[in-house]
């Protein structure tokens, strides 16, 4: 185990009132919170079940959760809740579920369910263009994330434009409650208000939570600090540690202030700073150091290392996209030989998802194996949507979107107008879709033969919901899928066969995901209905494969918000280019500190070695364009740093002969997603 230093130790043995450690990347803010976990558990007697520890992602959330079991002895870590923000709020809803007036099986929509029913709300005005769609779903956002209700939006709307919003919102979140459903804005909404008006209902959290942690408090909302507030009481029971340079969620409502604020919240609170970092060689260090002395800091922080000097930062232009995602595939491969190191050493992080295609193309190409998480989500694939949206309506027949999703995929010969006039009676009577259909007045609506299918269709998954509730579940889902003939559905509908069995493999590793579920292997773990199942599956929107495969020797493919709190010893980041990183909306809007705190977040992954790549050109919205070399470069310390492929004319050889050209395997991956 390793020695804690005595700020760290401070940290962790302090536990007269609430404490926040402030420090940079890699200085062991993670770690002193796994360690007080121990340390709660074994020194101060708190039970593992009512100590709770909070994170953003699912990823950092299990990586915690393995950290503190293993630091305890025997299974005293039995009950601990190391969850996301989104998770809690889940629990928590799904406990009270009947206080706050919802049915049991509630779904959860994403924010592209959000989006369908916000457009499907505003398109009944006349008004739409994407704009404001997305200007709409965000202030609707905003406004849950500071826990402004539809009537106060309105009162309090300046213009025609935002008062027509607030309309919106009040239909939206009826909407909702009509399918007996929350967003994910909800998840930390709806708790937070419950335990306002619910001093009963808040004591029984309170007594349940004794202890509370919470990691990367940077990134916290107003709805989420709250939460935290409501939770702790005035017990003060409360660790936080966080990293203002590493803020890098301002654009969904992250407030780096709740950093501050804990101050004045709670006037006894103990600041802790640790200096320290473990993580990093000298170099990377100073290069981090160096980019992010161009923000303003409100607190000033050190931060220094004693490992080695390390090798300088390698900086590699490249001719164009392809002959960047090429070098990458080549420099793994190389330098795993160099280096006697696993594939699962090498991590490869990007600003946006769209710059992973390349790059998964050319790993592929190469047979080196890899693993994506943060982004496309397992679950943003159709055939993931399609086969989830039956699931969700299985659990909850009310679900409307999803009702629609797949009422017609594959086709029951089930027309528009049949479902126009469905969804005209059901609004009528402010009932879902689904209870429409089961309605005898709806004949005088719908001819006949239609009317049929759609009966038939629900009188089927009232079936199998039926079922779902017994331990005939798993049969009944996967029958469910034989039954509509999904398979054959993907191979009318994908390029090619190889790209349908793919799709279905994914179905097929949903279905053995929920399996274990239901049916937990270790017998230490709880089994769970259907209901939970599918609610916790909703919840993870990263891809979030199962925990063993985790221990497999893959190259991790991530987003740099993905890889927040991570570590790897040798780390690429591509698209150091002028609107890429910086982001192009970043520049536009002028808030490059944000995109300067991603970098940083980025550079301070990487623990022995550091890369970074840039292409010439690049194809953006279907023009090749030149691109400018990102300003960031020129913030990163001179002498530090090894720029290579600059001013030459064709910096790229390490093109193959004979390789397969970039659009056939294009056309061999032809895999989008949606
Ligand atoms: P980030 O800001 O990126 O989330 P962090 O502050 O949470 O980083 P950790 O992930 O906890 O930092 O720690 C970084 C690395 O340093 C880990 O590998 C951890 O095991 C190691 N470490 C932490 N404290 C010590 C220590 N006292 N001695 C040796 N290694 C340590
Ligand atoms: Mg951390």
């Amino acid at each position: 185990m390793t020695q804690l230093n005595p700020r760290q130790k401070q940290a962790v043995h302090y536990i007269d009132g609430p404490c926040l450690v402030l420090a940079g990347a890699g200085s062991g803010k993670t770690s002193v919170i796994t360690r007080k976990i121990a340390y709660l558990i074994e020194e101060c007697q708190i039970a593992a079940r009512n100590i709770a520890a909070l994170t953003f992602t699912n990823k950092a959330a299990r990586e915690m959760k393995e950290r503190a079991t293993k630091l305890v002895k025997g299974s005293a870590a039995k009950g601990l809740t190391v969850s996301t923000f989104h998770n809690l709020g889940l629990n928590i809803i799904r406990r009270e579920y009947r206080a706050l007036g919802f049915k049991p099986g509630f779904s959860i929509f994403d924010s592209e369910d959000a989006r369908a029913l916000l457009k499907e709300l505003m398109l009944k005005d006349g008004d739409l263009d994407t704009d404001l769609l997305d200007l709409t779903q965000h202030q609707i956002s905003n406004w849950k994330n500071d826990q402004v209700v539809p009537g106060t939006a309105l009162s309090k709307a300046e213009s025609e434009g935002e008062q027509r919003m607030a309309i919106v919102y009040e239909r939206y979140n009826q909407a909702l409650r009509a399918y007996n459903a929350v967003d994910f804005d909800d998840l930390i909404l709806v708790p937070v208000q419950l335990f306002a008006e619910n001093a009963d209902v808040l004591a029984h959290w309170q007594k349940k939570i004794r202890y509370l942690l919470v990691d990367e408090y940077q990134d916290t909302n107003n709805a989420q600090y709250l939460l935290v507030k409501q939770l702790i009481g005035d017990r003060g029971s409360l660790t936080v540690v966080g990293d203002d340079d590493q803020s890098i969620y301002a654009w969904r409502g992250a407030r780096p202030e709740n950093m501050s604020q804990l101050k004045v919240d709670f006037p006894s609170l103990e600041v802790i700073k640790l200096e320290q970092n473990y993580r990093s060689t000298q170099r990377i260090l100073k290069t981090a150091n160096h980019l992010i002395a161009n923000n303003p800091h409100e607190f000033e922080k050190t931060l220094w290392s004693d490992k080695s000097i390390g090798e300088p930062i390698r900086i590699i232009q490249c001719s164009n996209e392809e002959a960047e995602a090429e070098r990458v595939a080549n420099e793994i491969v190389a330098q795993k030989l160099q280096r006697q190191a696993k594939f699962h050493d090498f991590a490869v992080l990007y600003r946006s998802n769209h710059q992973a295609r390349l790059v998964e193309l050319k790993l592929q190409h190469h047979q080196i194996p890899y693993a994506m998480s943060g982004g496309t989500s397992f679950f943003a694939r159709t055939e993931i949507k399609d086969v989830m949206a039956y699931l969700r309506l299985v659990i909850n027949p009310d679900d409307d979107n999803a009702f629609l999703r797949i009422i017609n995929t594959p086709r029951r010969q089930i027309g528009t107008s049949t479902l126009e006039a469905l969804g005209r009676y059901a609004t009528e009577r402010e009932i879902s879709l689904f209870t429409a259909c089961d309605e005898l007045g709806l004949q005088s609506h719908i001819p006949e033969k239609p009317l049929e299918r759609v009966k038939r269709f629900c009188h089927w998954i009232l079936k199998i919901s039926e079922r779902s509730e017994t331990d005939e579940a798993m049969p009944a889902i996967r029958e469910m899928v034989d039954d509509i003939d999904y398979e054959a559905w993907l191979h009318q509908n994908a390029s090619s066969s190889k790209v349908a069995e793919r799709r279905m493999e994914n179905v097929y590793y949903l279905l053995d995901s929920i399996g274990k579920m239901l049916n937990p292997e270790d017998p230490a773990r709880e089994p769970s209905s259907l209901k939970d199942a599918i609610s916790k599956l909703v919840l993870m929107d990263l891809l979030d494969r199962q925990e063993e495969e985790e221990t497999l020797d893959q190259v991790q493919m991530l987003t740099l918000h993905a890889s927040k709190g991570l570590e790897f010893p040798h780390v690429f980041i591509v698209g150091l280019e002028e609107e890429i990183l910086p982001h192009r909306n970043s520049i536009e809007d002028e808030n490059i500190e944000e995109e300067r705190r991603l970098a940083y977040v980025g550079i301070t992954r990487a623990q022995r070695s550091l890369t970074l790549l840039l292409a010439n050109k690049r194809k953006q919205y279907g023009e090749v364009i030149e691109t400018s070399e990102s300003r960031f470069l020129a913030e990163l310390p001179e002498g530090d740093v090894e720029r290579e492929g600059f001013g030459q004319s064709t910096p790229e050889n390490n093109q193959k002969k004979g390789q397969e050209t970039l659009s056939n395997l294009m056309a061999m991956f032809d895999d989008d997603p949606n």
